[in-house]
């Protein structure tokens, strides 16, 4: 299986929140989505978005938006199934 964690790094940022992303691949990572997932361990890779320093930041609460909860969660909604399309296309993951 593909190593997802390899594969985000120099990727484009896919939440891309207007006025907070930095556009720079450089700094892209998988950041897990942790909707519905207990404990203190990491989601699966597979619920990781690309995403750069800045949304990385905000999405995770170390830095301050006038984003709300809700909208950060949409928007990761949409950047998720971008990503998951985007494995499909690419053959990381089988339809
Ligand atoms: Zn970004």
């Amino acid at each position: 299986m593909t190593d997802l964690r390899k594969l985000a790094r120099g990727q484009p940022c896919q939440l891309r929140l207007p006025g907070i992303c930095n556009h720079d691949n450089e700094t892209t990572v998988l950041a897990h989505v942790k909707a519905g997932w207990c404990g203190s361990s990491k989601p699966p890779d597979i619920c990781g978005i690309w995403m750069c320093s800045n949304c990385h930041d905000v999405f995770d609460g170390r830095r301050y938006s006038e984003y709300s909860r809700t909208e950060l969660d949409a928007e990761a909604l949409r950047a998720l199934t971008q990503q998951l399309v985007w494995y499909v296309r690419h053959g990381v993951v089988r339809w």
